[in-house]
């Protein structure tokens, strides 16, 4: 069996090594544009902020060791076309230029996401850096060696992470984005509120609420930023305001999102059986709304690209399906989330309540204790849990993995509310802090009941 796979960061090393783990003679190839392999982006906020010294950590994996395990591995490879009909791939070699082209039984499509860039006047001046692969991770360390300022657009995660990574080496920020909260996709306001608080305590200027027009080069070779309500001045611009399937290549040869995610089966196939799809280039199924979604993580990478090595043959081990559950560090503040927000259930039509408590996560007799403020989302109609947050100075990030088990389980506010969780005053109360957040929402869908 000859399997071809296209792009080799997380979804395409697991699924590589799944492959040969369950077929160890398969004939697999794969087809790498990059000249390195398993780069985590999730680390580069930490190198630029210093935290994390050796950026070489970031790398799990390598193309020596997949060609260990028996793949043939064609670094500096880019994949120009690809025909299912014949069930072919023309390949160039990116350092001879030369094209071949190579037959395949079964094709892994893990070409991944590349960053949305918006038709912006100005936008391809040389100042505005994009932040996604090892390339731009070594661009961005060095030209923040020389730079004073620098403006982040987009205040998702990325560009939070981003930001707040700046703030703390000496540069003077910049965080720009349209809607009118950072983060708004993820925390409710009572969240955002405080984020916001803690980058104006660390001197970040927020312009949120404003929509880049224009880049242009000005009179003291800095660039300037137009937005619809300002202007700013800035040695350096980071592009961070989300991700787009990097697909074109199988654009009409199967089934797409509207935004180009391959829509795949349970199994990680796509409409056409022999081609597969994993990681960022493919859709998922986000369990709070049981719809498919857009929703590229590392998570969904991995795990996809796992499932595709197990069902490669024949179908063998469903996927799971996403909560979008996700964390970061700002601050020294850890802020986590799964599922949906208030805001975000609104906006999809779906009927959901919200409970927000603050509470210490231990009791006040202990020599420290630290509050931690949750917030539960729920369906009125149906007592399931649809999303959480937690945000505080104590590590409360396995919680919010917690809150994503009672999702993907379909379990309510009740189960949450008595659900056996350990007590030691070293950790918690005699009821965790989450049995009191899901209690807190029993209380709120009775009443509404009992209003009703
Ligand atoms: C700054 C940053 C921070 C992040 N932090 C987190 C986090 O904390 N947690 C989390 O879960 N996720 C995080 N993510 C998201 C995560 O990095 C992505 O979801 C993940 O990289 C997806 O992996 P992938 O293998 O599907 O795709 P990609 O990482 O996009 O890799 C696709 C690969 O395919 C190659 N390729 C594409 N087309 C071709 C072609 N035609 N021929 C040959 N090769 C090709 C590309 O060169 C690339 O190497 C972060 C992303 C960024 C950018």
């Amino acid at each position: 069996m000859k399997v071809t796979v296209v792009g080799c960061t997380h979804a395409g090393t697991f699924a590589i090594k799944q492959i040969l783990a369950e077929h160890p003679d398969a004939e697999v190839t794969v087809y790498e544009r990059n000249d390195v392999i398993s780069f985590l982006s999730c680390g580069i906020a930490l190198y630029l902020g210093g935290k994390v010294a050796d950026p070489q950590g970031l790398f799990y994996s390598s193309p020596k060791e997949l060609a260990g395990l028996g793949a043939n591995v064609q670094m500096n490879h880019n994949v120009l076309n690809i025909d299912p009909e014949k069930k072919t791939v023309t390949v160039e070699d990116l350092n001879t230029h030369e094209q071949t082209t190579q037959d395949y039984d079964k094709l892994v499509m893990t070409s991944g996401s590349w960053p949305i860039v918006p038709k912006i006047p100005g936008i391809d001046n040389a100042k505005v850096k994009l932040c996604k692969n090892w390339a731009h991770a070594q661009t961005l360390i060095e030209e923040a060696k020389s730079a004073k300022h620098i403006t982040v657009i987009g205040a998702g995660y990325i560009g939070a992470e981003l930001a707040e990574a700046y703030s703390t080496t000496g540069h003077e920020v910049t965080l720009i984005d349209a809607m009118d909260r950072v983060m708004p996709k993820y925390f409710d306001s009572e969240f955002t509120d405080v984020i916001e608080q803690d980058y104006r305590d660390n001197h970040v200027q927020l312009a949120l609420g404003e929509t880049v027009e224009s880049f242009d080069d000005n009179a003291a070779g800095r660039l300037t930023i137009k937005t619809d309500h300002g202007s700013y001045d800035t040695d350096l611009a980071i592009l961070c305001i989300g991700f787009r399937p990097n697909t074109d290549l199988l654009k009409g040869k199967v089934d797409m999102a509207k935004n180009g995610a391959i829509i795949t089966d349970d199994y990680m196939r796509s409409s056409n059986p022999d081609i597969f799809a994993a990681g960022d280039s493919a859709a998922v199924h986000y369990n709070p709304t049981h719809q498919n979604a857009y929703i590229p993580l590392a998570t969904n990478a991995v795990r996809q690209g796992i499932l595709v090595g197990k069902n490669l043959v024949k179908p063998t081990v469903k996927y799971m399906g996403t909560q979008s559950s996700s964390g970061l560090e700002l601050y020294g503040r850890t802020i986590v989330s799964t599922g949906l927000t208030l805001a975000s259930a609104k906006q999809q039509g779906i009927n959901a309540e919200q409970v927000i408590v603050k509470d210490n996560y231990r009791p006040e007799f202990m020599p420290t204790t630290t509050p931690v403020l949750m917030s539960l989302v729920y369906s009125p109609d149906t007592r399931r849990i649809l999303g959480g947050a937690l945000m505080s100075k104590y590590d409360v990030s396995q919680s919010a993995n917690t809150l994503s088990v009672c999702i993907q389980n379909d379990n309510t506010i009740d189960d949450l509310a008595m659900v056996d969780m350990l007590f030691q005053p070293n950790f918690d109360r005699p009821f965790n802090y989450l049995n009191i957040v899901a209690q807190a929402a029993q209380a709120q869908a009775d009443k509404l009941t009992s209003v009703d």
